[in-house]
């Protein structure tokens, strides 16, 4: 290279390079991009959820290999961008077809992408970009995600004809050996993502030049910083941005966050108790605003009162605990499908009746479902009413089992028909406390009405046993005793929760 193109390359190189993550980062919130280039120390360190989402799309990626036999790998230093891309360029002068993880560089930015698959076009001159997802569906994010990469690789010289996500297909089923051809589906969006290039560029303008800024680009808070980032639930520097809104504010009390962004604008606060629910017709949770801001409880007897008039003993209060593997290891799983491994139950024969309680864990490195199944149709009886909290989960669960084995088929789907959802009650408003803080979750609504909580427990969520029992599975811790004992607390509080709920209810339905 001559000097003169020496000191213009590094003139430009004064430009801001985006890497495809930047990129998306970017366009969730210009400022979460400023902060993770000026003020790294912000960004909280990975939860154990979102390591494992990362260990599991690293996973899926090595999977998707073995789609494309022939495929050699173009660097394995990831932060080594320079490298990866002669690597690129020489597998592709000594005619690779298949180049995994291909990376391209613009030479006037030096901003890169590296493709999951970079694939020589089928009878065409040119190259395919694919990218390996871990859903089992287009997100508005692969979009962008792939829109970036054709821009860079294009720019960066390449000729692109096609851009493919490749996702996991949840149709396929699991037999006695991984089908790698059924476990994949590809999914082309080249229309789409050519038509995108113009609004690229235009992002990536304006994001580079809001990086050049001395101070973090002045963006409000709102919607966006709920978006998904690919793993995280919500924006990494949520608690640096939302350090002055009170834990209960204007945020939860509105059907959408567009709504509580305008109102925040226009009272200039983020409380409840400032807004002044006779200026809004729409948008807003009136009935909870206003039992927050008078600190009463409301309650609708009538209501309650039809609601337990449905109720038929025995009381049968129902809770189930799942996990999930992207790749299914059990013959008649599919990927992502959730398996049962655990179920609490609390039996009600009368009213004011003592309790019995009876709890099922498998505890062996095997399918659980069949030993679910006889363990659940033996103790639920057949009559009376099963109550569980959120009944789109228990019942889906049980359609799934009886799809799956269809030799029980018939007392699963009767259990369905035998379901009552505890949750209709405060879903639905016929019982409110401010103490819920506008949520119908039962680790809300339980201490609100009760002395109990989740609070004390060793696993305090379903995503944590979820979590807990998927690394059994895999192998990568034993059951001991404690954990043991730590699902089979959690889950059976679940049920005695309902258990506890539901006497307030019948209580406040004859008050
Ligand atoms: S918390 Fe919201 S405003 Fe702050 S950086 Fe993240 S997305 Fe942007």
């Amino acid at each position: 290279m001559m000097a003169s193109q020496l000191i213009t390359l590094n003139i430009n190189m004064a430009l801001i390079n985006l890497s495809k993550s930047d990129y998306i980062k970017g366009l969730q919130c210009p400022k979460a991009l400023w902060f993770s280039k000026n003020q790294r120390d912000l960004k909280l360190p990975l939860d154990e959820q979102t390591k494992s989402k990362f260990e599991s799309g690293n996973e899926i990626n090595d999977l998707a290999r073995q789609y494309f036999l022939g495929g050699v790998k173009a660097a394995d230093d990831y932060f080594d961008i320079s490298k990866a891309v002669t690597s690129t360029k020489n597998l592709i002068s000594q005619n690779h077809e298949i180049i995994f993880e291909a990376t391209a560089q613009i030479e006037n930015d030096g901003s890169h992408a590296r493709i999951d698959i970079l694939r020589k076009s089928d009878g065409k001159n040119g190259w395919d970009l694919i990218e390996v997802k871990g859903s089992t569906s287009q997100k508005p994010s692969h979009l962008n995600d792939l829109s970036f990469q054709y821009h860079v690789f294009v720019e960066a010289g390449y000729k692109i004809n096609n851009t493919l996500v490749m996702l996991l297909n949840n149709d396929y089923v699991f037999d006695d050996k991984l089908d790698i051809g059924q476990l994949f589906k590809l999914e082309d969006i080249t229309q789409e993502v050519i038509e995108g290039q113009e609004e690229v560029r235009l992002h990536k303008d304006n994001l580079q030049k809001s990086l050049k800024g001395k101070l973090e680009p002045k963006v409000k808070i709102g919607a966006k910083c709920f978006e998904k980032d690919g793993h995280h639930p919500e924006c990494d520097f949520k608690h640096h941005c939302w350090k002055n809104v009170p834990e209960y504010s204007i945020f939860n009390v509105t059907t959408r966050k567009k709504t509580a962004e305008t109102i925040i604008d226009e009272i200039d606060s983020y409380e409840v108790n400032d807004i002044d629910v006779s200026n809004y017709e729409k948008g807003i949770k009136e009935l909870d605003i206003i039992c927050y801001q008078t600190n009463k409880t409301h309650i609708d007897k009538e209501k309650l009162s039809e609601f337990v008039s449905d109720l038929k003993y025995p009381l049968y209060f129902l809770d189930y605990e799942t996990f999930q593997l992207p790749i299914p290891i059990f013959q008649r799983a599919r990927p992502y499908q959730q398996i049962p491994f655990q179920f609490s139950l609390h039996i009600q024969e009368k009213p004011n009746q003592e309790l019995s309680h009876f709890e099922f864990l498998h505890q062996e490195k095997s399918d659980p479902r069949k030993d679910f199944i006889q363990s659940l149709i033996n103790n639920c009886g057949d009559n009376g009413s099963i109550i569980v909290y959120h009944e789109s989960f228990e019942k889906t669960i049980n359609k799934q089992l009886a799809r799956d084995f269809p030799e029980y088929s018939e007392s699963l789907l009767n259990l369905n028909k035998r379901v009552i959802d505890l949750m209709v009650p405060f879903q639905k408003k016929y019982i409110y406390s401010p103490k819920q803080q506008s949520s119908n979750s039962i680790k809300k609504v339980l201490p609100a009405f009760t002395d109990l909580s989740y609070q004390n427990l060793e696993i305090k969520s379903g995503g944590d046993a979820m979590s807990i029992y998927a690394d059994f599975i895999k192998g990568k811790i034993n059951l001991d005793e404690d954990l043991i004992k730590n699902l089979l607390e959690y889950c059976k509080l679940d049920t005695y929760a309902m258990v506890k709920l539901l006497q307030k209810i019948v209580k406040f339905s004859q008050k």
